[in-house]
Parts: structure tokens; sequence; C-alpha cells
């Protein structure tokens, strides 16, 4: 079973319009079982949409249109397929007194061009608009052609046709029984050679569920996707592969989901175990601050913070030592240690995170940028602190800084 989807319309064509809508329409006929082998994209005319139209359904099994099913004089994907197939456009009774409501309720005049957005392929199956007038359709082909399937442009009138009226026709035309169902692991600490490396006779052998790694911006994520004709059967599947996966690499796992975050994680757990924090910050200058600011609910937990950028700042108002200061140097094991208990103090925390390196591009105290203490104040503990070395840009070095405090919280 192949598809493929064609975005119809000049706007899109343009680049006036992003086509988001082939990567929907892909989504939902993943989830269905059906894969997509091409996407095109062709502009409101009527030959080189019956070329593109023709070669489609040379190759695929299912072609999939969006766009064009409207009223005016440059919404021609009906009849353009219509001509090409060699059936006639018949009207739909249901689009066409939705369309006669709504006129009538408006008051507007019904004017011919309005009746075309009832009008469907003949011999198919009409998909039911429920957002807007223009009726969609399923056409199943005599033969071994190609079945097509017509959708409307606008997302808002696209998005529920396709997941309510399409794909339930889709699936009883060609059997697919089967869900998928995705769950996003989420990794920090680890490359993506490395993870894979490490799980790779498991990649290598995968079946159901599946495994694609994803390298993102300073983290990894693994798609485990089941295919399942039920849902606990799916949960099942995806416990049993995320077990074997935490066994090689749980200590990289730091969270679930496509909408996560380390800072989220973190943010969460200290709220759930009432832990308060707080951050003293050089290099960073607040980064980690606005980082776990960005989480909402963190005002539970974090009373605010010191962005103490020059040796003023720091001795001023951290109180941190001058002698520390001049025999240490401000990135240094003393001071990172330093800047996390006396801000700790300060604000009468449980925790607080100091960040103080070299974001370069030019080298601190005789260091190379990139090379940053972190220090970690527990309340009743002695403060720790770590040393690092980062690679990038100020940029990098910077949000490298954070990520990395964010994950030795975490653990
Ligand atoms: P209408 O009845 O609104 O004319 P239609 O089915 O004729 O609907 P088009 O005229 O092709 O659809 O597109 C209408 C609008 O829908 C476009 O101007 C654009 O904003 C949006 N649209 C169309 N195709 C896409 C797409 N592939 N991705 C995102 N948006 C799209
Ligand atoms: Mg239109």
């Amino acid at each position: 079973m192949q598809a493929e989807i064609i975005a119809v319309g000049t706007e899109i064509l343009l680049g006036q319009v992003v086509d988001t809508n082939s990567a929907f329409i892909a989504r939902e006929l993943a989830g269905a079982g059906i894969e997509v082998y091409y996407h095109s994209l062709v502009g409101d005319n009527a030959d080189r949409l019956t070329g593109v139209v023709k070669q489609a359904r040379s190759r695929s099994d299912l072609v999939v249109i969006s766009g064009g099913l409207g009223p005016t004089k440059d919404d021609l994907t009906k009849q353009t397929v219509a001509h090409l197939l060699g059936v006639k456009l018949v009207e739909n009774e249901a689009a066409m007194t939705k369309i006669k409501n709504h006129f009538a309720t408006t008051g507007k005049p019904l004017t011919p061009n309005n009746r075309l957005q009832a009008l469907y392929l003949a011999g198919s199956q009409p998909l039911k608009n429920s957002t807007g007038m223009a009726v969609g359709a399923f056409y199943q082909a005599p033969d071994d052609e190609a079945d097509m399937l017509l959708l409307p442009g606008p997302p808002s009138e696209m998005q529920p046709m396709m997941t309510h009226e399409a794909v339930p026709a889709l699936r009883a035309a060609y059997q697919r029984h089967e869900y998928l169902t995705s769950r996003v692991l989420r990794f920090f600490g680890i490359g993506e050679s490395q993870l894979t490396t490490k799980l790779g006779d498991l990649i290598e052998h995968q079946t159901n569920p599946t495994i694609a790694s994803y390298a993102k911006r300073n983290e990894v994520t693994l798609r485990l996707t089941a295919s399942t004709t039920g849902s606990a059967e799916a949960q099942t599947l995806l416990d049993q592969m995320t077990a074997t996966i935490k066994e090689r690499v749980g200590d990289y796992l730091y969270g679930y989901g496509d909408d996560n975050s380390l800072a989220n994680v973190v943010v969460q757990r200290l709220i759930d175990q009432h832990l308060t924090i707080t951050g003293a910050e050089s290099l960073t200058a607040g980064e980690f601050q606005s980082t776990i600011g960005s989480i909402p609910g963190v005002s539970a937990v974090f009373p605010g913070g010191f962005v103490t950028y020059a040796n003023r700042a720091k001795h001023d108002l951290l109180g941190i030592p001058q002698r520390i200061i001049d025999n240490d140097g401000v990135v240094s094991e003393a001071t990172a240690k330093e800047m996390a208990e006396r801000s700790r103090k300060l604000l009468d925390t449980d925790l607080a995170l100091s960040f103080t390196g070299v974001a370069g591009p030019d080298s601190l105290e005789g260091q190379p940028a990139g090379t940053v203490w972190l220090g970690l104040a527990q309340r009743g503990q002695a403060p720790q602190a770590k040393l690092m070395h980062f690679a990038g840009t100020r940029g990098d070095i910077r949000m490298r800084s954070v990520l990395t405090g964010l994950d030795w919280l975490r653990r």
C-alpha cells in the first residue's frame, strides 16, 4: 500500500502559505499504517495538476490531494480529477442542504458557483465537512488503478475531515485495523552515535515497536512506535522496550513526551518534593533562572536569585571574600562552591546552583573558553562543585552550562 500526497495551490507554490496540510495528512496516514512515498506541490493550473495527478496515479495505490475544492475560479481540483478519471461530478444532498441553509440564514444570495462546493466525484464516498462547505471525496477506482482522496485546502476544514471522515474510510477500505502508538524517550548527556551504539542490536532487530533516534540541539530522543490492534497491548510492548533501554542507558534518560524538557522535569520534581531553589550565575548571566522561570508553577519553589557577572557583584551581592577571588580566581572550585552556598543562605532555600566559567570567545584567568565550574549547595550538606569543558560558541557554552546544571539537579 503506497500513498502519495499532492498539495494544490499557487499561494503554496510561491511560498506565501506553508504546506502544513501534507505533513498532517502524512502523519494521519502513517497512523493508519499507510506508507507515504512522495509529496508534490502544484499550482492552481489544470494542465500541470493533470500531469502531477497522472504521474502520481501511475506509481501509487492512493493519491491524496488537498486544496482547490472551493467555489472560486482557481479551485479546479474536482473538475480536473473528474475529467482525468472520466467520471461525472454529482451533487451531494447533505452538502447542498447545508449550503442552502447557510445562505438562507445569512440572507446572502446563493450563486451558481456556491453549488460547486456540493459536487463530488460520482461513485465515490462523500466526506462530510464539519467546519466548512466543500464536500470531500474518497474514490475507489476499479481494477488496479489508484484510489483518490480529495480534501479541502483550509487546515481547519481539512484536519477534521481527514481524521474523522477519511481515515475511518481508508481503514475500512484497506482493512487496516492496526493502530500506531508512539512514546518519546528523551536523553541528555549522551550523543546520538553513542546512544545508538549502546542500543545497536535493539535497533538492528527492531520490528514492533520500531525505534527511531533523532539528534536535537543538546539532546537525543528515541521514538518507539508500536503497531497493535489494542491500546493495552501497545502499552505492554512500549513498556517492555522502555525497560530494556533503561537497563542500558537509563542514566541519561530524563523524561518522556514530545513537549517535555529537562527544565520541566527538574522543576516538576522540585515542586513535588517541596524543595526550593535559587541560583548564582556568572557566565550564564541569568539564563538558568530564566529557563526555570519559563516553567509554570515554578514560583512555588523559586524565590529569585543572583546574576553576579563581575567580580564586584560576586563580592558585593554574595559576599564572596576578596581573598578567594584573588587567590583562587573566579573560574574556580572555591568560587563555585561559595557562590552556591552563599546564595542558598541569603534566600534560605534548600538548593542552589552556581555557574562560573569562560563563555568565550576569549580566555579568562588563563583558562580557555568552555571551562565552566558548576556549584551545588544543599541544605545540611557541604557544597559540591564540578568542572566541565564545553565546546562551541558562546551561546552553546552558556546553554550547555545551564542544561548540565539542570541535569545535575535531576540526578
Ligand atoms: P476554499 O473553499 O476556502 O477556497 P479550497 O479547498 O478551495 O477551500 P484552497 O482555495 O486551495 O482550498 O485554499 C484555501 C486556503 O487554505 C489557502 O489560501 C491556504 O491559506 C489554505 N491552504 C490550502 N492548502 C494548504 C496547505 N497545503 N497547507 C496549508 N494551508 C493550506
Ligand atoms: Mg479555494
